[in-house]
């Protein structure tokens, strides 16, 4: 049996246009026979519509400005928690999970859309302070691949004396040798293509104004460029879910955390792991791009940079690579992210909404969780199984 739904979408006019309506017929088989409407295109709302899409469902997404442009862009692209030691059972399973998946993932988007995310299995250099002995019991424990004492691979000893050896040779620096780094911009540009590829609709500078509700459900969403209605509607608005989802956001507490980013550029890739002391890290990348965050400001929809922090991160960053001295500045840049209690985003069905759900609040770890991420709302919504247990990640809504 077959059933067809369709998009409908009102212009301002609010006249019917047809156009942008997707009718799908399908049933019997492992398509799905729904249409979504996904709001808000950084790098979850584009997961999530990518998975979706691959599975024959009909996928809108609604984004206020442009296609990934604000905190996915703004990320350092490392697929780690800084210090994952330091993190909740919660967290290490989502992004355990997404790092398992996230090889496999980038380059299938780069096969299908000739981008290629650089993705990289950089390591990850941890200096002091930290406690180093409960950092490897945890890694230990986690089954996390950790290195002390470590030999500097042949192939990364050229690039190395730029950090200068009594940083790298002290007594209790790490290395994670595992851990991957992918190149953001890139990665969004790829996932982008690949939803045009499947036959995503990607609507942009359409902020959505409103969610209108009736009967247990959302029946339409009002928005800057006209009504949309669909099956079911999934919030992916990073720092904005909230204001979003208005009077049903209910208990929710996601909120934006201003980070700020420096970028340098060497005429060679000038480090080969990550190098990360407290909340400060250098990302190269493989054209000599060097990355240096990131703070951690609440300062509400502040997308300001500021000297303070350019100075902090700076000078902090100098310490461990004296030749930055010489390096003019190339770029320097805030982004907000979507800020979560514990760093627990909250994924799947709205508790009182049966046709809304939300994939939002990954904090500082985002790119990393996005693959896990949107596995995870795709079990809920098609009835699979999950990977583990994922009633912590509805504890956000607060009641
Ligand atoms: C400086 C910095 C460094 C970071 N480093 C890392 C890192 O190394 N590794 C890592 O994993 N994560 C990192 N992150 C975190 C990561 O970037 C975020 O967790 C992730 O980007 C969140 O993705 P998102 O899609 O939820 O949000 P966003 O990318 O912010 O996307 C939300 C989208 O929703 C749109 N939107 C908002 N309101 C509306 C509306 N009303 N209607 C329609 N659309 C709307 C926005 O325009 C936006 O495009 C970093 C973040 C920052 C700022």
């Amino acid at each position: 049996m077959y059933e067809t739904f369709r998009l409908a979408y009102y212009a301002q006019s609010y006249q019917t246009v047809p156009m942008i309506g997707q009718i799908i017929r399908m049933s019997g088989n492992n398509e799905m026979n729904q249409d979504f409407i996904v709001i808000g295109a950084g790098i979850i709302g584009l997961a999530t519509a990518e998975r979706l899409l691959a599975q024959g469902a009909a996928v809108t997404i609604l984004e206020r400005g442009k296609v990934g442009q604000e905190s996915s862009w703004a990320g350092g692209g490392i697929l780690s928690p800084l210090c994952p030691w330091n993190y909740s059972d919660e967290v290490t399973r989502l992004t355990s999970y997404s790092a398992s998946l996230f090889a496999a993932w980038v380059h299938s988007l780069h096969a299908a859309s000739g981008i290629d995310p650089e993705y990289e299995v950089s390591g990850m250099l941890v200096l002091p302070p930290f406690d180093a002995h409960a950092a490897q019991q945890w890694c230990v424990a986690h089954e996390v691949k950790v290195e002390k004492n470590f030999s500097v691979p042949s192939a990364t000893v050229p690039s190395f004396p730029i950090i200068g050896r009594d940083v790298w040779e002290q007594d209790d620096v790490l290395l994670l040798p595992e851990v991957a780094q992918v190149r953001n911009p890139r990665l969004l540009r790829a996932l982008r293509s690949r939803v045009k590829a499947l036959g995503g609709h990607i609507i942009e500078q359409c902020a959505v104004h409103d969610i209108v509700t009736g009967s247990g459900q959302v029946q339409t969403l009002t928005t800057a460029c006209g009504t949309f209605s669909a099956q079911s509607y999934i919030v992916t608005a990073g720092a904005w879910s909230k204001q979003v989802l208005g009077q049903h956001a209910l208990n929710l507490n996601i909120k934006p955390m201003r980070g700020q980013m420096l970028l340098f550029k060497f005429a060679a890739a000038p480090l080969r792991p990550i190098l990360l002391q407290d909340n400060l890290y250098l990302i190269y990348r493989r054209d000599g791009h060097l990355l240096i965050g990131s703070t951690l400001e609440d300062v509400g929809f502040n997308k300001q940079t500021t000297i303070a922090a350019h100075n902090d991160l700076f000078e902090r960053a100098q310490r461990l690579v004296p030749a930055l001295g010489n390096m003019p500045l190339m770029q320097h840049w805030a982004g907000l992210r979507p800020a979560s209690p514990h760093n627990i985003p909250t994924i799947g069905r709205h508790p009182q909404l049966d046709n809304l759900y939300i994939n939002s609040g990954h904090f500082r770890y985002g790119v990393t969780m996005a693959p896990a991420s949107a596995s995870i709302l795709l079990n809920e919504i098609t009835g699979m199984p999950q990977p583990f247990d994922v009633a912590p990640y509805r504890a956000g809504w607060g009641i």
